[in-house]
This record gives structure tokens, C-alpha cells and sequence, in this order.
């Protein structure tokens, strides 16, 4: 009885386009529902292993969706008013200071990359966030999650790089907590990047000058982004520093 009712179910192609369209699908499955569709079509029939694994996949689908973790972000207008300062804004990095498990061992940097999804994502105009050990970015990159334009922070729970959940929340809380620092005082938070790795935030230039190296951003990208940045007389009467 079970296996005629999966029979027709996979039959109808129902269960085939739910999973691709599924949140939890995997690439996997896809691929699986495709091959047993074809021995079915073939051979009339599957193994019972097979069936068993039909039987989970449609379990998955069919489940209810469990209700997602969020994180309020209180002032998220205020960031996006901020990176909106330029059109066709890209991405910006910043530092995060991550406590790790045990307290006594301090803290670890990580970088948080973010930037605004174009009206090609459905979640058009929301922020999208990615963390990594690496300011550029080159390795070790994964997706944190996106905050809706209510502030709604979506967590995203793989980390693949990351073994303690400790260490997970600590990421995503302090993902929040520089958010908030964002909207509280832009030019405060892309300065410690600019300062902890000698780049600039939001062009990845490196920073060459003085002036830049002290403000932790190049003076073409203070100016797009409205942000001080002092003449040089100015920056030698307050004594070289920011
Ligand atoms: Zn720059």
C-alpha cells in the first residue's frame, strides 16, 4: 500500500519539483529521485532500499517547515542607509572579535562581509552576510544568513569551518553586535578594519598614506561614503592620528 501511493506520487512529478524548490533539499536527493524516477520508468520497480529512501526524502518535503531561528537587529535601516550612501553599493568587510569556549583562551578575529541582494535575489534589498578567518576572503568564506529590511536576522546553521557551537553562536551573536555598531557609528567600525589589516573596507586597496593608514580608508572611498577625512594640515594640528 505505502509503495503504491509513493509509485503514484513520483509518477506525477509532484514530488520531484517539490523537492528541487524545497529549502532542505540537497543536491543529492535531486539526484537520487532522478535516477530511481528513470529505473522506475525502465524497470517498473525499486529496490526496497530505494523505496525506503523515497520514503525519507518525501518525509522531508512534506514535514512541516521548522520555524526559523531569528535575531532582532534593531537599527538595520541605518546600516543599509549607510552602505546605500553609494549607489550600486558592492560589499563592505569588517572585524568581529569572537570569544572563544572557555573564556580565558580571549578572543579570535573574524571578518564579516556583507552587501545588499540585487533585485536578480527574491530577497531583493535585504543584507546578506558571510563570515571568514580570512579579511580577504579567499578562503574559509561561508554564508551567515541575510537581515530582512525589519531587521530580522535569518541565521544560517551550517559553518562547516567552525566544530564547536559554542564558538557558532558566539559568531552569530557578535554578527549581530557589529551590525548595531554599524548603525550606532559607520566610520568607527570600517576604521578597526581598516586598522587591523591595513585595508581599506570597501575597495580592498591597501592603505598607503598616513592619513589613510590613521582612518583605516582611502579618501576616495571617505568621499563616496561621506565619511571624515581630514587635508594633511589638518591631520598633522590633531597630532598625525584619527
Ligand atoms: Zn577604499
Amino acid at each position: 500500500m505505502e509503495d503504491l501511493k509513493l509509485q503514484l506520487w513520483l509518477a506525477k512529478d509532484g514530488m520531484f519539483t517539490e523537492v528541487c524548490k524545497h529549502d532542505d533539499h540537497t543536491k543529492w536527493d535531486v539526484s537520487f529521485l532522478r535516477s530511481v524516477r528513470h529505473q522506475l520508468d525502465m524497470k517498473g520497480n525499486l529496490s526496497e532500499k530505494q523505496w525506503t529512501m523515497v520514503a525519507k526524502i518525501r518525509d522531508k518535503v512534506l514535514a512541516p517547515p521548522k520555524p526559523k531561528e531569528t535575531i532582532q537587529v534593531n537599527e538595520i535601516s541605518k546600516v543599509l542607509e549607510f552602505l546605500n550612501r553609494v549607489p550600486n553599493f558592492s560589499s563592505i568587510r569588517v572585524a568581529m572579535s569572537v570569544p572563544i569556549a572557555g573564556g580565558s583562551s580571549g578572543n579570535a578575529d573574524w571578518f564579516l562581509k556583507m552587501y545588499v541582494a540585487t533585485d536578480k535575489s527574491k530577497f531583493e534589498g535585504q543584507l546578506q552576510l558571510l563570515v571568514s578567518c580570512d579579511p580577504d576572503f579567499q578562503y574559509g568564506k561561508e554564508y551567515l544568513g541575510r537581515v530582512d529590511l525589519n531587521g530580522l536576522f535569518f541565521p544560517h546553521f551550517r559553518y562547516s569551518n567552525v566544530q564547536l557551537d559554542f564558538e557558532k553562536q558566539a559568531i552569530k551573536d557578535e554578527a549581530v553586535n557589529t551590525l548595531n555598531a554599524i548603525a550606532l557609528d559607520p566610520e568607527k567600525v570600517v576604521r578597526e578594519f581598516g586598522q587591523l589589516t591595513g585595508q581599506c573596507s570597501f575597495c580592498k586597496r591597501r592603505l598607503s598614506d598616513d592619513i589613510s593608514k590613521a582612518y583605516g580608508y582611502g579618501k576616495h572611498c571617505a568621499k563616496k561614503y561621506q565619511l571624515t577625512y581630514p587635508t594633511k594640515k589638518q591631520f598633522e594640528m590633531q597630532g598625525g592620528v584619527a
